[in-house]
């Protein structure tokens, strides 16, 4: 059996050396480093696949969340709502923009933001919502964007982990992740699904003003050569990585295809065992669905319900098969982001996930006989 990796970014570059290295050469022997034409070439062609107006690239995914809040022109003191069961990115950059992070709890079977915890949590201050398509599945957009219209406010997508997934409506209507706000952001670091040979991101969204001012703000606020009109920061995509983005780009499909089959049979495996609970898929899909394209699965995380989670990822650590705790520690407890106005017993969810959740190993290079090894590991370890 080959190695188990948990991101198999070696075997993906195999499959497409030959394209990347020529595009890279070329890149080399135009010199045109930044904001070239394959930069260029790379948004275009993203934006055909996303179906959205404007994607804007960036230096990664942190900064396209930071730049679409300063796009929307929020203010200190303005609260924004998101999950507390997330990457401390998105939490991260509204508290360096002053603004106030509001966190809420998330729900047990998607692990993504709990909406009647968000319309607790809204106030006379609260400007936006920040949903998290946590794992790779969309966040219950249905109701984000009615209660953001009733409360007048901005939805800010944090698509860093969903690129590619798809949300249906319930009129049936369906709409690429992260371009059904007011904004979107994504990452393209290299483990993520759409993952370049270093750090990107970009930010997408329908609104042409909002665009423009986005622009700006990526090129130091520059919207005129050297007139500095507000103030911006400096955040590119350099060409190197849009050609290995664009590389990809037309493969991702396969690649989403790739991490459904593998989280099916990992689902399958599991089936019946009264300890693991499998991850769930909105839409109707039960998560072994044969026509699912709602989930993209950046993770395939079990929840662990007999109090052997621990021992588990020990376990699997000494046996060959890595694994993840994504998340060990839920935001509101972290240091940085203590504060008063939280109560742990806002927080039942979260805080039983952080003992349950393990993520499992997830890529698009997964064979069955891996596979099987692991699942039989974990049912061994657990029954045992
Ligand atoms: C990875 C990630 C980010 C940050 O992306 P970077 O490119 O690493 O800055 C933000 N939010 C979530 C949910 C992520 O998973």
């Amino acid at each position: 059996m080959k190695k188990i990796q948990m991101v198999d970014l070696k075997g993906q570059y195999q499959a497409i050396k030959e394209q990347v290295n020529t595009s890279i050469s070329n890149v080399l022997e135009t010199s045109a480093f930044i904001n070239g034409p394959e930069v260029h070439a790379f948004q275009a062609a993203l934006e055909d696949y996303l179906v959205v107006k404007h994607v804007i690239p960036c230096a990664n995914g942190t900064d396209a969340l930071q730049i679409a809040m300063m796009g929307l022109g929020l203010k200190s003191g303005d609260e924004v709502i998101t999950a507390d069961f997330t990457f401390a990115a998105t939490v991260e950059v509204i508290a360096l923009l002053q603004l106030t992070p509001v966190l809420v709890d998330v729900e047990p079977d998607t692990f993504n933001i709990d909406i009647s915890a968000i319309e607790k949590a809204i106030t006379s201050k609260t400007k936006a919502i920040v949903p998290v398509h946590l794992f790779g599945q969309c966040a219950d957009m249905d109701a984000i964007l009615e209660l953001a219209e009733k409360h007048n406010l901005y939805v800010i997508e944090d698509n860093a982990q969903a690129i590619g997934a798809n949300h249906t409506f319930k009129n049936g209507k369906k709409q690429k992740a992260g371009t059904m706000g007011h904004v979107g952001s994504t990452s393209f670091f290299p483990s993520k699904n759409l993952g370049c040979y270093g750090d990107g991101g970009a930010i997408f969204t329908n609104d042409d003003g909002l665009a423009h001012t986005i622009r700006g703000i990526v090129n130091h606020g520059m919207y005129e050569r050297y007139h500095h009109d507000v103030v911006g920061v400096n955040s590119r995509l350099d060409s190197i990585q849009a050609v290995v983005l664009r590389a990809k780009l037309p493969k991702l499909d396969a690649y989403c295809n790739a991490r459904r089959e593998a989280a099916r049979k990992y689902s399958r495996a599991f089936e019946g065992q009264p300890n693991i609970i499998v991850p769930k898929t909105v839409n109707g899909c039960t998560g072994i669905c044969d026509t699912c394209d709602c989930h993209v699965f950046h993770q395939y995380t079990l929840k662990i319900t007999n109090g052997k989670r621990d021992a588990l990822v020990q376990y699997l650590n000494e046996n060959g098969v890595p694994c993840g705790v994504y998340y060990p520690i839920p935001l509101h407890r972290q240091k940085a982001y203590i504060d008063d106005r939280y109560n742990e017993a806002d927080f039942p969810v979260t805080n039983q996930l952080v003992k349950e959740v393990i993520s499992l190993p997830m890529h698009t290079e997964l064979d069955d006989e891996q596979i099987n090894f692991i699942t039989n590991t974990i049912i061994g370890f657990i029954n045992g």
